[in-house]
């Protein structure tokens, strides 16, 4: 964690606004104040999914951080495969705002090395000893349909809060060959 702790309170933000999104346990929100706002969108987003005439339940387990960039780990029920789909979408969003948002204060940040871990920062309050910025664009493996598989270059835009492919080639024979850097 790189600054102070949150003091929202999920649980009450949860309970009062989104009866259908329920925290597992109090105190699993272990992230810097910087990131409410994120956590505080996905779990709108998450909700505004949910309900209408399926229904569906999601359970927080945990916000906290990982690598420098928001975790969220949800347990679902009742969803169906486009909801599942969505609520994914509504994380990945938020983990990759978290990625340029400052984990102390909320303003643009990058995230950076600082010799013993990552952490998400702006200039002020970047610690001393941090690196470089790391690159904000990430390369996934993605299926588009049965039998295609395709490479994609990545970067997520803070102004418009959505995910931007660069870059994309088709992987013919797809055999799982970058698992380890998918990220
Ligand atoms: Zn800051």
């Amino acid at each position: 964690m790189a600054g102070g702790p949150s003091r929202l309170d999920l649980v009450a933000y949860c309970a009062t606004r989104h009866p259908r999104v329920a925290v597992m346990v109090p105190g699993s929100l272990i992230c810097g104040s910087g990131w409410d706002t994120i956590v505080t969108r996905a779990v709108d987003r998450i909700a505004g999914i949910l309900g209408g005439r399926h229904g569906g339940q999601v359970e927080i387990e945990r916000v906290d951080e990982k690598y420098g960039t928001l975790r969220i780990d949800l347990s679902v029920s009742g969803l169906t495969r486009r909801q599942r789909r969505l609520v994914d979408a509504a994380v990945s969003l938020a983990e990759e705002r978290s990625a340029s948002t400052c984990e102390t204060c909320g303003a643009p940040g990058r995230v950076r090395f600082s010799g013993m871990s990552y952490e998400a920062s702006c200039d002020e309050h970047a610690g001393r000893g941090a690196g470089d910025p790391e690159p904000l664009e990430f390369s996934r493996s993605r299926r588009i349909s049965r039998h295609v598989w395709v490479r994609e270059t990545v970067a997520y835009d803070r102004d418009a809060d959505k995910l931007v492919v660069l870059k994309r080639r088709r992987v013919p024979n797809f055999v799982d060959e970058d698992e380890t850097d998918n990220g």
